[in-house]
């Protein structure tokens, strides 16, 4: 904030602004500069602008030629930066229609020339004073928005360390297990069937085993990367260590397991070299689908051990495919 006021003088009138310059700086309201027209203010107010030395208010004769001060004001307040710059408006003569239009572009007060010393100084520290509060008031705001901004943010961040795996940045089965609890209800008020995909990486700890956990982490990251994400409508999540799951709702068992063979191609496609693999050459997995009305199911883990149970079959039946 200003330690002291910084004040522009705008006459046309060189004899007369000197002579106001003067009264003014004889206040010792601060800092006074002076132009000799609309367009003079303009730069001038940039200028000030720029080094950090803002003008906090300005006295504007109205009768100028080419641009008067009426037109002035509203040139001042239409640039952002100078629209809360109060202008006190300087009149020669009493002219209520001209002051109405000045009131009305925008001037918060006006002066009669010749001005009285006394009133001339009441009047500029009244208007200061109202300018010093709108500058608190606007710090104070910027203040309180950047705290609520930090703290959305924090919240943003706990909240992703809530609900998302680190590793692979997919959802946790602490995101998963509120998902399927949300559409369970969505499905039953909507009378949807409600898919779950169970997916588990073929002979993980064998891969693990053979390359290393770091290897065996980029291994999970390319596969979580494999599954459906939410501009599809699906929800994933990694489930445990190498399982993962996926809620489909509204999907029926055909559709279910046409998504998981979609993400059995996908991950086999990835080209993941498991030379422990009984399956083939490739990183692959097997994915267990299921689907149910949530109205005939009794809750949401019989549909979930349906997805279980299929997974396993699609273990016991070779792997590497839906069940
Ligand atoms: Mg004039």
């Amino acid at each position: 904030m200003p330690v002291t006021p910084h004040l522009v003088l705008v006459d046309d009138d060189d004899a007369i602004r000197q002579l106001n310059l003067c009264a003014i700086e004889s206040l010792d309201l601060g800092s006074v500069g002076s132009v000799a027209s609309v367009a003079e203010l303009m730069t001038y107010l940039e200028l000030s602008w720029f080094r950090g030395q803002p003008v906090d208010l300005i006295l504007m004769d109205i009768v100028m030629p080419e641009v008067d001060g009426i037109e002035g004001c509203r040139q001042v307040l239409a640039q952002q930066a100078f629209a809360d710059i109060p202008i006190v408006m300087l009149t020669s003569i009493r002219d209520d229609a001209k002051l109405e239009e000045a009131f009305n572009a925008g001037a918060i007060d006006y002066i009669s020339k010749p001005f009285s010393i006394v009133e001339l100084r009441a009047r500029l520290r009244s208007v200061l004073r109202l300018k010093q509060e709108m500058d608190r008031r606007r710090e104070h705001e910027q203040e309180l928005l950047e705290l609520t901004q930090s703290l959305i943010q924090r919240q943003a961040q706990s909240e992703r360390a809530t609900y998302l795996d680190s590793l692979t940045g997919s959802y946790n089965r602490r995101a998963f297990d509120k998902k399927l609890h949300d559409e369970w209800l969505n499905c039953y008020s909507l009378r949807k069937p409600l898919g779950i995909i169970m997916m588990d990486i073929d002979y993980f700890k064998r891969y693990n085993d053979a390359y290393g956990h770091q290897v065996g982490d980029q291994c999970l990251q390319a596969v979580a990367a494999c599954l459906p994400g939410a501009e599809s409508g699906l929800f994933s999540a990694r489930y445990g260590g190498e399982e993962f799951a996926v809620i489909l709702p509204g999907a029926d068992l055909d559709e279910v397991k046409l998504i998981a063979e979609q993400i059995r191609i996908r991950v086999e496609e990835l080209r993941l070299s498991h030379v422990e693999s009984d399956v083939g050459p490739w990183v692959t997995v097997s994915l267990g689908a299921a689907s149910g009305y949530p109205g005939e199911i009794s809750d949401s883990s019989q549909i979930l051990r349906q997805a279980d149970q299929a997974l396993y079959r699609a273990k016991a039946q070779g792997r590497n495919q839906v069940d």
